[in-house]
């Protein structure tokens, strides 16, 4: 076998352009920046994972340039010379070193399993146990514009059988607007294709109260997210009084906060990103945790480019607790193709790229175009 040991770990940030601008509570993005990570070994293999966060720091105090100090300075150090295959070790280590942080942790991880599969010349999914699926459904997150235009949007997508279920931004606008612009877009798919919102933590209690039940009323299948992260007890009474699933994302970041939201009954649904939770390795244990609490989870993305998503189908299709489908739509997002072969989406899926590593080869003229200066 060649020579695991780890020779060097560069980190670059590219911007990648978007399709449209990608609308949140707080914040509006025309260009998605990324942290490529790339772990070289001694016998020659290099793996890549991917920081990302989206659109900013506003999620969960993480940004490409916080990562790339955390990775380059602190993360870097613990991986010289250390085999990729003591993932196991290398990330526990990593604990001692730098606490959170854990969008900067993932793209260690990811690159560590995608720089050990291909030195084996397997899949990432088999370090993982093996896919059991080779695709997974995608939900598509529409944008802001006016209801007419996003219904249209909606059914041109459902026609092309790219995708069956949608997702809205909301808390950006007056709760009432924005409620009512959700209802008409929920009212016209009715029927053709599911409809989800997500709030982004950005409404507090009483408003949630208030507007959440017109939501479910209108016709929204899902509810992501309305209240506060921290609040607990206040997204646990939103989900006894709706009948649809609550999904909490900003809730759930680690295993011991899948635990308390499984204790409260807070959420049906627990949004599981790779990224959020610190890698491939800490994500089964959320994923475990849920599975044994009843709750399902939602294979959900910060956004991630090529590198990231690829990492986040390897997860959901070698995870059977990953079954209340995906959003891991990313690349479809941007304008910029990074890869060599796309990744492939199509009838309402996602394929899970095939080859060793994560499966997908990165074109490297078009990292050096997006890479920033
Ligand atoms: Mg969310």
């Amino acid at each position: 076998m060649t020579d695991l040991s780890i020779v060097s770990v560069e980190t670059t940030i590219l911007d990648v352009p978007l399709v449209r601008p990608h609308k949140f509570a707080t914040t509006s993005m025309t260009a998605q920046p990324l942290l490529l990570v790339a772990v070289r070994t001694e016998g020659g293999v290099t793996g890549y994972g991917e920081g990302v966060v989206p659109g900013g720091p506003w999620w969960g105090g993480e940004s490409v340039e916080t990562m790339q100090a955390i990775v380059e300075k602190y993360l870097a150090p613990v991986l010289l010379g250390r085999g990729v295959d003591e993932i196991t070790g290398i990330m526990s280590d990593i604990e001692r070193v730098v606490a959170n942080a854990r969008f900067a942790k993932a793209a260690v991880d990811v690159a560590l399993h995608d720089a050990w599969a291909r030195s084996l010349g397997v899949p990432v999914h088999t370090l993982l146990g093996g896919a059991f699926r080779r695709g997974v459904d995608v939900t598509w997150a529409l944008g802001a514009a006016p209801a007419e235009e996003i219904i249209e949007e909606a059914l041109g997508l459902v026609e092309s059988k790219r995708h069956f279920s949608f997702k809205l931004k909301m808390g950006a606008l007056d709760p009432a607007v924005d409620t009512a612009r959700v209802v008409r877009i929920a009212q016209a798919l009715q029927g053709k294709a599911g409809v989800r919102i997500d709030v982004n933590a950005r409404w507090d209690r009483l408003t949630a109260l208030k507007y959440v039940p017109r939501l479910v009323e209108g016709g929204v299948e899902l509810i992501e997210q309305p209240t506060p992260g921290e609040q607990l007890e206040v997204l646990a009474e939103l989900n006894r009084l709706v009948p649809v699933p609550v999904m909490a994302d900003e809730s759930v970041q680690t295993p011991h906060d899948a635990l308390e939201v499984a204790r409260r009954g807070a959420a049906d649904v627990i949004a599981l990103k790779t990224t959020k939770c610190g890698g491939l390795a800490k994500s089964r244990e959320v994923v475990a945790i849920a599975k044994a609490a009843g709750i399902a989870c939602h294979g959900a993305t910060s956004i991630e480019g090529p590198i990231g998503t690829a990492a986040s189908i390897h997860f959901a299709c070698a995870e059977p607790g990953i079954n209340f489908g995906t959003e891991l739509f990313g690349p479809l997002l941007f304008s910029e193709e990074l890869l060599q072969e796309p990744i492939r989406y199509a009838d309402g899926q996602v394929s899970l790229p095939e080859g060793p590593g994560l499966g997908v080869e990165l074109n490297m003229d078009a990292v050096k175009t997006w890479t920033r200066n």
